[in-house]
């Protein structure tokens, strides 16, 4: 594959700079990867003080704090896509609320590059070789001096239905998108939902760790406005694998008055398999007589469906995988971070000293959102300048944190509301740990206002002007 002209002029341009600065100089001749994949032609692009793998909120983050720290940081990030999709505030573009479509969910690189002064390769990570220091990428190797992991979230069909086929798990991706990934499933999920005529849309909610746990109800929420406002019949059901519901009563609340019926929230439901082409959903529900039981009783239910939100079981992009750097044992796989009694908690991996991870992959207990990879991503940022600098800074220094994450949902479209939950972050053993609470307005007793809604506008407004104007 050749690199775009406009590729070699975000990448080298801002490299040949940044090198003149920090004496970092281009790498040539290739390296094999520990990995798996080596670099396309075997080529070298070149080398640089930090490289980020992933151009989303943790990425961007890192990227951006560390050139306002200081300017002649040397920061390159490798990105697949050729624009950032938002996830936050595509659920509000399915439920029509003014103001969001497609357009303003995208933003161009370009902008973000121009404000801040970081490089960006455009191009696919398929190897890292931790040993010799290299990234190796669709377009050719990328040296580093530290790496951090921002790749975000992948689907684990495989691990959810061992059975399925490659075509069938195909099938599933482009019929019934999961929509946790920004990209093309956002825009198959709209299309979906904009030219459904009457019947029963399904949302499927995983167990497990899993991107933004408040997304599936939102969505619930939305699609059932969507659906009051074009006058069409049929009800938003959602499949939850757990009893778990993330602002539960919040969101119950907003079904009972908002959507008067239209949501149904079904508990415990394993998916045991789909028929695409009949769009007939088999489930086991698991039905327990006391919230305490153990043992509960089974029944198997097959249910059709007009439009089917597929979300399965989330992981850690391969990325994290393709780095070998230490994971947990559970499904999601996420990132070990570095302990010390110097720093308690970290955004270092456990494994490597010289590779940091962000974002949704993290091994701490902190929400999966966009919000807490704004604040991890400074934190990140905060920690490698002062060692780029020679100096020591623990994260630990910055907790308690109060309102670290500050999560809205829209739910309501005529008024305009929207609810929320607050997290605060503090040290945990050797995680950083989070507690929320939800709140209710005081003068109605109710958890959705009108105001609330402004502030998931503001909140979007702000970081996405932060980010890229
Ligand atoms: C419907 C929905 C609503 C949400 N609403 C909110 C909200 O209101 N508030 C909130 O705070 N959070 C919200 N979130 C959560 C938020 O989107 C995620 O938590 C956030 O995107 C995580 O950031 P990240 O940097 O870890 O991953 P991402 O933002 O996904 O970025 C990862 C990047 O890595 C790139 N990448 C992956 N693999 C490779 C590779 N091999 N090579 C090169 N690049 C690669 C990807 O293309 C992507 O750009 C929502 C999520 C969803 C799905």
């Amino acid at each position: 594959m050749n690199i775009s002209r406009r590729d070699l002029l975000k990448f080298a341009g801002i490299s040949a700079a940044a090198a003149a600065v920090t004496g970092c100089t281009a790498a040539t001749g290739a390296t094999g990867t520990a990995s798996g994949a080596q670099s396309a032609a075997g080529k070298m692009l070149g080398k640089h003080q930090v490289v980020i793998i992933g151009g989303g909120w943790g990425g961007l983050t890192v990227a951006k704090e560390l050139k306002k720290i200081d300017p002649k940081f040397d920061i390159a990030i490798i990105e697949k896509n050729d624009s950032f999709m938002s996830c936050p505030l595509s659920n509000s573009n399915l439920g029509g609320i003014e103001g969001f479509n497609l357009n303003t969910l995208t933003h161009d690189y370009s902008q973000a590059i121009e404000k801040h002064g970081y490089g960006m390769l455009t191009a696919v990570v398929t190897g890292i070789d931790r040993a010799a220091k290299v990234v190796h990428t669709s377009k050719g190797g990328v040296g580093y001096d530290i790496l951090v992991l921002a790749p975000g979230i992948d689907y684990n069909y495989k691990g959810q239905f061992p059975t399925w086929s490659d075509a069938k798990i195909a099938k599933a991706r482009r019929v019934a998108p999961g929509a946790l990934i920004p990209g093309g499933e956002h825009v198959a999920l709209d299309r979906m939902v904009k030219q459904m005529e009457d019947g029963d849309v399904v949302i499927t909610v995983p167990a497990g760790k899993y991107r933004c746990p408040p997304a599936p109800f939102e969505r619930a929420s939305m699609i059932a406005n969507h659906m009051q406002k074009e006058g069409l019949s049929g009800k938003v059901i959602i499949l939850n694998e757990t009893a778990e519901i993330a602002k539960g009563a919040a969101f119950k609340e907003a079904w009972a008055e908002i959507n008067k019926g239209q949501v149904v929230h079904e508990s415990n439901c394993k998916i045991s398999d789909v028929d695409f082409d009949k769009q007939e959903i088999t489930y086991v529900q698991t039905v327990y007589k006391d919230k305490d039981d153990v043992e509960g009783t089974k029944t198997t239910k097959t249910i059709k469906y007009g439009v089917f939100n597929f979300i399965p079981h989330n992981m850690s992009n391969p990325v994290i995988e393709m780095s070998g750097v230490e994971t947990t044992k559970d499904g999601f796989k996420k990132v070990k971070m570095a302990s010390s009694p110097e720093k308690p908690v970290s955004f270092q991996t456990a494994s490597d000293k010289n590779v940091y991870a962000v974002g949704d992959v993290v091994g701490h207990g902190i929400p999966p959102s966009g919000q807490s990879a704004i604040w991890s991503g400074k934190e990140c940022a905060k920690e490698i300048a002062h060692v780029l600098h020679g100096k020591s800074y623990s994260v630990a220094s910055a907790l308690p944190y109060k309102s670290a994450n500050v999560c809205y949902s829209m739910v309501g479209s005529n008024p305009e509301e929207s609810i929320m939950v607050n997290h605060e972050f503090m040290v945990s053993g050797p995680v950083i740990g989070s507690k929320g609470s939800v709140p209710k307005d005081e003068k109605t007793g109710k958890f959705r206002t009108t105001g609330l809604a402004k502030a998931n506008r503001d909140w979007y407004k702000g970081a996405m002007r932060d980010l890229f104007s």
